[in-house]
């Protein structure tokens, strides 16, 4: 069985300085570019190396019956399931040699038969307003991007949910990369440790929040992102709040039926773009199949369980849906539950046909949906400089 480290060198850029990252057995390295050691205890710490592998079993997929099951057949204790269990999801290890608390010989034994395939920060970007953007390898070598938001209050991690996206929206860069598959609970749990481990490095603060907004369509990876929020808002993994997590979809009716009858207790955001059906056909193909009177049933049915809002995200382009018709189109289609709206920046893709609308045709929308009661926040996009912002994420990194 071949066991095998993935990197071994790793640029990390911030203004004004490159770090190239040394990965060993042991940890990481990490150098000025004049070759000084930077040494920094937190960073050997945060760049732990994973080790990963495609033979063995990975660990965390295991259930904690059948992890018990292996100590038992191998001589030890049950208990040390749980001992395993907390260093895997409460502690994030990367590695069998940081669990301190078992004797060598059981790392030992777990290493001969399983590996932690934990994802991988593989290059790190840092805009020139804080945002940071993370190339993140997946054990089997596919890439996804992840984004760490800072805030005065909050630190908001932008996880991605699929390799890819099979959504085709006309103005979204992931769009133009096609979907390889689903990201499994794991891998998604671990994004949001490495920015979390990012927060507490980099701005000595706690990580505050969790946006699905990267790649892909998270309601058509349900099982996997239902199970990984289920592990990050555990008192055994990362303790997190549901109340503080938000899940953004396209607008898959029949998934959010399904959420509703979950019962979930996330946020939920729709990204509606257009509430003419003309309009949205024409930008996001899904909704020929799943059109906006179907969007507003599974909307009624989700408020109709939940008792709770949604958040529309809403990007006004020049000659597409800067009418006043779109505005009170978009009013009329506030008023189908209790909403919230986001107008958010767009951030061009190199696409011509798309360039967001002037402030004022902005701000006619505001007052419109400000004076008719529902509220309105204008989102400045962040990251733009490193293509880090909303539906930039297509690994040009
Ligand atoms: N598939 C999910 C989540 C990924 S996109 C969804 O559709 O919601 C995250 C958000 O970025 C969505 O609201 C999406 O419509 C928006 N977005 C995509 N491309 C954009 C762009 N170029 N500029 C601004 N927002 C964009």
């Amino acid at each position: 069985m071949q066991k095998y480290f993935f990197l071994t060198r790793v640029n990390v850029k911030f203004p004004g300085n490159t770090y190239t990252l040394f990965y060993t057995p042991k940890g990481v390295l990490p150098y000025s570019k004049d070759r000084r050691i930077l040494y920094n205890p937190s960073y050997l710490c945060f760049m732990h190396l994973a080790e990963t592998s495609l033979t063995k079993r990975d660990i965390r997929k295991l259930k904690p019956d059948e992890l018990k099951k292996f100590f038992v057949e191998h001589g030890d204790k049950p208990f040390r399931a749980i001992q395993v269990d907390e260093w895997l999801w409460k502690k994030s290890a990367k590695s069998f040699d940081q669990m301190t608390n078992l004797s060598v010989a059981t790392r030992e034994l777990l290493k001969e038969h399983f590996a932690i395939n934990h994802v991988h920060v593989d290059k790190m970007q840092r805009s020139t307003d804080g945002t940071i953007k993370n190339a993140v390898i997946l054990h089997d070598g596919l890439i996804v991007e992840s984004v760490l938001i800072p805030a005065e209050k909050r630190i908001t991690a932008c996880v991605s949910s699929q390799v890819g996206c099979s959504l085709a929206c006309k103005f979204c860069a992931t769009a133009k990369l096609k979907r390889q598959r689903n990201l499994s609970a794991d891998e998604i749990y671990d994004q949001v440790v490495a920015i979390k481990e990012q927060a507490e490095l980099f701005f000595n603060r706690p990580l505050t929040n969790i946006v699905f907004m990267g790649m892909g369509e998270p309601l058509l990876n349900y099982a996997n992102v239902t199970a990984a929020i289920e592990k990050v808002t555990s008192p055994k993994g990362l303790g997190m709040a549901m109340k503080r997590i938000t899940v953004s979809t396209v607008g898959v009716a029949k998934m959010i039926i399904k959420m509703a009858d979950d019962g979930v207790k996330f946020n939920l955001a729709v990204s509606l773009h257009a509430a003419l059906d003309k309009t949205r056909s024409s930008i996001m193909p899904i909704n020929d199949s799943n059109p906006l009177s179907e969007l507003a049933d599974a909307l009624r049915y989700w408020y109709h369980k939940t008792k709770r809002k949604v958040t529309y995200e809403y990007v006004v382009w020049k000659g597409i849906n800067d009418s006043e018709e779109h505005a009170l189109a978009l009013l009329k289609f506030c008023k189908v539950i209790p909403s919230k709206v986001n107008l958010i920046e767009y951030n061009p893709i190199g696409d011509e046909e798309f360039q967001q609308a002037d402030d004022k045709v902005l701000n006619m929308y505001m007052d419109l949906l400000e004076k008719n009661g529902i509220t309105t926040r204008i989102r400045k996009s962040r990251g733009k400089d490193i293509d880090a912002a909303c539906g930039q994420l297509a690994n040009k990194n």
